[in-house]
């Protein structure tokens, strides 16, 4: 099983969607394995997001994410972190799918609803940064989810 890490931002928590988007992994049959609010300092962003520290956006980007609390989710299923990436999209809102968490709830490149690790390698890396131990679970998966050989 995968694990992928989703951060609903705080333009999911100022437009009081963090409801619809947890519903939509639960509905897809993705298992929460933690979750918890938390606000975000310059430090963590700067090792979370150090990929684009030095882009002209990052102030602001630093800015958006420290504007309110965030929702982090551990969430847990088969290709986890490719299932969540395709119901998450692409990065500019404006250009993400209707159907998608970004196509469906903002216009925004920047303030663009959720983050979702991109690899299997980060989403562990990431689980790391945002959750401490003991804060992830491992309880039963509902059945007829998965076939026997998938699971
Ligand atoms: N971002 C931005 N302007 C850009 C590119 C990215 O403000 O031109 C922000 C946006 O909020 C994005 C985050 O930086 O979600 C991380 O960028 P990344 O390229 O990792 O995109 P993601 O993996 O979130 O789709
Ligand atoms: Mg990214």
């Amino acid at each position: 099983m995968e694990r992928t890490l989703v951060i609903l931002k705080p333009s999911a928590i100022a437009r009081e969607h963090a409801g619809e988007i947890i519903s939509r992994f639960e509905k897809k049959g993705l298992k929460i394995i933690g979750i918890k609010m938390m606000q975000l300092h310059e430090d963590i962003l700067r090792e979370h997001y150090a990929h684009l520290v030095d882009r002209p956006f990052f102030p602001s980007l630093l800015n958006s994410m420290m504007a309110l609390p965030v929702i982090v989710i551990g969430i847990e299923g088969v290709e986890a972190v490719t299932v969540v990436r395709q119901m998450t999209d692409a990065t500019n809102s404006r250009k993400a799918l209707p159907g998608t968490i970004r196509g469906d709830f903002g216009m925004s490149g920047q303030e663009n609803i959720i983050h979702a690790s991109d690899s299997v390698e980060n989403a562990e890396i990431e689980l790391k940064r945002f959750f401490a131990d003991g804060e992830l679970f491992d309880y039963p998966t509902k059945k007829f989810l998965y076939s026997p050989d998938e699971a």
